[in-house]
């Protein structure tokens, strides 16, 4: 099939410039920007006893999160959590819509930080559509390389930060002042630092629209009393420009003068004034920007405003609004959140800081020892999950004069698992051929934590 005269396979996006904001909702976005990057940045840097607070040692296939230690044992946890995060989603979306994408998704937060340094360095958005058609000369060249300059640092921080969660943080800057930095290291804070400029600086409303996986599936978790971004065209339309000392209904006007002020602050350049389309992130620019026209106008607040599809067709207030919050679909995920959280915590509280795993040394199977007794050999790995040395006693029991030939005394250094052999022996007539159930028995013997672990002891034929 031949392809149409002058039409292209893929359309290039058209740059889009957000124009500058103020207003309540700027101020809870660029507070929620300052928190949630402020945090990213500062907690590796957190120390916790003599280790970092939060540190994802794969490696050594460790979790540190302030107290707690997680070995990959503690999977269920993981599990546990990410449920947890699953049906905080689910909750939320379906009561504050796309919330989470206007003002904590990392891409918006990371995209917010890089418009920020470019009204910084290439001015407001007049400005900066100038500066872009005008020629190359020393102005623009400035301009652009200062906010190349800044792009670039803050990406590497961001990839040199991300990678601190993995390894040790000070270590890693003490090896990058060094220039001695592994192969992998350098790898993925490159890659996470490149990332970071690429979104947040290129891709921007691109990654919501075409690229996130959330964007497209929320809408199953949406309902009539989802909150979302609306235009009130009962109240806005027919829409016109006029002067402010022009009564709107005499002029036979709505209250939207048609600035396009929404359109020009709208970070996915779109006209909300359209209706819901999937492209709104939820961020409220055109909130603000609007009710600032409104002021100026002498109108009151809220043609476009947060509010619900039930909301808007049945003229309900906020005070409604917030009422039908709590409905039967919402109910059921709060409810089934509550009993993960209740789980998780439970399973925290009692969750005892020693894992043992036994295993039989299949090297050597059962033998008979001096003084005729039979003996078993066992590979154990103790792990100790608390943050001190811990010794543990070992005991054995499930045949008749079953005892240890080993040390019954473990020690394992903080945080550490430890890898031993136990030798244990039985009487040569304390069971007939075959394998026989055993246990053992390991105790913390300062906290008393105790763990019992079920195997096998071969009897020879
Ligand atoms: S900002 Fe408000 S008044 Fe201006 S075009 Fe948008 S909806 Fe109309
Ligand atoms: S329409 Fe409004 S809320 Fe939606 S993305 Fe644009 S500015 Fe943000």
């Amino acid at each position: 099939m031949s392809k149409p005269q002058g039409a292209t396979l893929y359309e290039a996006a058209e740059k889009i410039y957000p124009r500058e904001i103020g207003g309540r909702f700027d101020r809870l976005s660029r507070i929620a920007t300052i928190t949630l990057l402020g945090l990213f940045y500062a907690v590796p840097w957190l120390p916790w006893d003599e280790r970092q607070a939060v540190l994802f040692d794969l490696p050594a296939r460790k979790f540190y999160i302030f107290a707690l230690t997680l070995w990959p044992q503690d999977f269920p946890y993981l599990a546990l959590l990410l449920m947890i995060l699953a049906y905080c989603l689910f909750f939320f979306t379906a009561i504050g819509g796309r919330l989470w994408c206007g003002f904590a998704c990392p891409q918006t937060v990371w995209t917010e930080i890089f418009i920020w340094m470019e009204q910084f360095t290439e001015g407001t958005r007049s400005q900066r559509m100038k500066l872009d058609k005008a020629p190359w000369g020393w102005n623009k060249f400035r301009r652009k390389f200062s906010k190349q300059f800044l792009w670039v640092t803050f990406s590497l921080w961001t990839g040199f930060t991300f990678v601190g969660y993995f390894t040790p943080i000070r270590e890693l800057g003490a090896d990058i002042i060094a220039f001695n930095v592994g192969g992998w290291t350098l790898f993925w804070g490159l890659f996470y630092g490149f990332a970071t400029y690429g979104n947040a600086g290129y891709m921007r409303e691109q990654v919501c629209t075409y690229m996130c996986p959330y964007a497209r599936f929320q809408s199953a978790m949406f309902d009539p009393d989802t909150l979302v971004i609306t235009y009130d065209a009962d109240r806005g339309e027919p829409r016109g420009s006029r002067s402010r000392r022009i009564d709107p209904g005499a002029a036979g006007l709505g209250h939207c003068v048609d600035c396009a002020l929404c359109v020009h602050v709208c970070p996915t350049g779109i006209d909300i004034r359209d209706g819901l389309q999937y492209q709104c992130i939820g961020c409220a620019a055109c909130v603000d920007v609007c009710d600032s026209v409104m002021d100026r106008m002498g109108y009151p607040r809220g043609l476009i405003r947060y509010s619900t599809e039930y909301a808007l067709l049945h003229g309900l207030s906020s005070r409604d609004i917030v009422r039908r919050a709590l409905r039967p679909r919402t109910l059921v995920y709060l409810s089934i959140l509550l009993a993960i959280i209740a789980a998780f915590v439970v399973a925290l509280v009692l969750r005892t800081p020693l894992k043992v795993d036994i295993i039989r040394d299949r090297a050597s199977l059962a033998r008979i020892v001096e003084d005729g007794r039979i003996e078993n050999v066992y590979r154990f790995q103790i792990m100790n999950a608390t943050e001190r040395v811990a010794r543990y006693t070992v005991r054995a029991e499930g045949l008749p004069g079953i005892a240890l030939a080993s040390n019954p005394i473990v020690a394992v250094p903080a945080a550490q698992s430890r890898m031993l052999a136990v030798r244990v022996q039985v009487p040569p007539d304390a069971a007939g051929p075959g394998s026989h159930v055993v246990s053992f028995e390991i105790v913390d013997t300062e906290q008393g934590h105790r763990v019992v672990e079920h195997t096998k002891f071969l009897m020879p034929r």
